[in-house]
């Protein structure tokens, strides 16, 4: 007997989803019991009301949040976090308060030191902050010049939500006990300027991410005169405007002033035959509701290219290859979000429980595949210090024994113009040593013990 369309038995990823497309109701979570649908949807609101530390989150959650949890997030502030806490009331609406400890956008948002590891390997050696070497490659304050025709500015370095894994966390965001942040120096206008001044005199340029930090927390009357300007250099053909706020925060982009402003860009962009586009951040099928889809239907109108959605590859939160597909298919049929790509979660410090191993990511490339359609099946890339991004496919060698990746690269980084022969270097990206089989791992314990000696040597000479 022939299988019914509807229940094709056998295929590794079930269609049409079991999810629904529901803004979740917030009456659910006691410090937002009775608050009215005008007060939700009010950006002003939410900003006011974002969770800023632990007491607030506690406040807010409170008997939804296990005890155990509070605690393990209050240890985990004081001695592994990286980013400190910020978290909008739509955001947390998205998460399971039903579990908070298994929730995936708790997982990122809010991490617990029980989430972490514990072994010696909680952190990984080559784990370093500002691990894609962006400061080192600046050509203006906070302009990142790293691919021959592709810049990213830094407008400024808050955003409306600070997400734990969050790869810029020498720059952005509060200190932490852990991480003292890198500060701009020049004042914003000033760092803006320099900004325009540098592509203005370089042609070879043509497309700028206009990034942060988030947007959205550059007020409109300041974004809107910087891309009106980038509009007016002849060689920029493509601006992607970067925001997560749009998923965590999407009542902003409901605003009338802010949509008016963006409208004025997006009609200014068509004009002169610029691609304007809004590249957002989103991580889980669970934070695909009708208020963002609302949010990107209203930049569609207005004029929009596109907007697309750049998640990362976190274990616990969406790396699995059903929970990709589920998150790509919910972007692409309700909230008109193309999927475009996951990056590998970037060496940062501490953040081992969330990396998975370029063996890992290919495994999951595989078994997206064929499910969305080509447009819309989002590579999942790796990227490599110095180097940039590069599908998980495209590695040069591979020590899957101590997990180490060889990646080449095509051309030459800003620090690195004049120096062709970098070309023919192969550049390095790490596993999680957890992730190695005992010989690999024991390499890297004897590694770090050479290490250790070696640094006790120095202090004994110099004491
Ligand atoms: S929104 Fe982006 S820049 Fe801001 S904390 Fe999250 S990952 Fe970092």
């Amino acid at each position: 007997m022939s299988q019914s369309p509807t229940t094709k038995v056998g295929q590794p990823m079930p269609y049409p989803l079991a999810l629904d497309y529901v803004e979740p109701d917030w009456n659910r979570i006691p410090g937002f019991k009775g608050v009215s649908v005008e007060d939700w949807e009010n950006a002003t609101w939410q900003r006011k009301h974002t969770i800023k530390n632990l007491r607030e989150f506690k406040q807010v959650l409170g008997h939804l949040l296990p005890d155990d949890l509070a605690e393990s997030i209050e240890q985990d502030q004081a001695t592994r976090a990286t980013m400190s806490m910020l978290i909008p009331p739509h955001m947390i609406n998205t998460m399971d308060t039903a579990d908070l400890w298994h929730d995936p956008v708790r997982h990122y948002m809010a991490p617990a030191l029980g989430d972490r590891r514990t072994d010696q390997w909680a952190n990984h050696p080559m784990a370093s902050r500002d691990s894609l070497h962006e400061h080192e490659m600046w050509v203006a304050e906070g302009l990142t010049h790293r691919y021959p025709t592709k810049v990213l500015a830094e407008m400024l370095s808050t955003c409306p939500q600070y997400c734990g894994h969050c790869t810029r966390m020498d720059l952005v965001g509060n200190d932490v006990p852990q991480v003292t942040k890198l500060k701009f120096v020049a004042p914003q206008k000033d760092r803006h300027q320099q900004m325009l001044d540098y592509l203005r005199k370089t042609p070879s340029v043509r497309d700028v991410v206009v990034s942060g930090g988030d947007i959205a927390n550059l007020h409109i009357s300041q974004l809107e005169p910087f891309v009106s300007a980038l509009l007016d250099i002849p060689n920029i053909r493509d601006i992607r405007l970067a925001s997560k706020g749009l998923a965590g925060l999407p009542q902003h982009y409901l605003q009338d002033s802010v949509l008016q402003g963006l409208e004025r860009l997006a009609k200014k962009a068509f004009e002169r035959g610029v691609d304007l586009a809004m590249h957002t951040h989103v991580n889980n099928a669970r934070q695909v509701t009708p208020l963002l889809g609302r949010a990107t239907k209203k930049l569609l109108e207005i004029g929009f290219r596109d907007v697309r959605n750049q998640g990362v590859l976190l274990r616990g939160v969406n790396a699995t290859s059903k929970d990709l597909l589920e998150l790509c298919f919910m972007l692409l049929d309700h909230a008109k979000i193309l999927p475009y790509y996951f990056y590998m979660c970037d060496m940062i410090p501490n953040s081992e429980h969330w990396r998975v191993a370029v063996w890992e990511a290919q495994q999951l490339q595989h078994d997206i595949m064929g499910y969305l359609p080509g447009f819309a099946t989002p590579r999942i890339v790796c990227d490599v210090p110095y180097v940039g991004k590069r599908w998980v496919h495209q590695l040069a060698d591979y020590d899957r024994e101590k997990g180490i990746s060889y990646w080449t690269k095509n051309y030459l980084t800003s620090i690195e113009w004049g120096n062709p022969e970098l070309l023919q270097k192969r550049y390095e990206y790490y596993d999680p040593i957890y992730t190695l089989p005992e010989s690999g791992q024991a390499w890297w314990r004897a590694q770090a013990a050479a290490q250790g000696s070696a640094r006790e040597a120095t202090h004994a000479v110099h004491a």
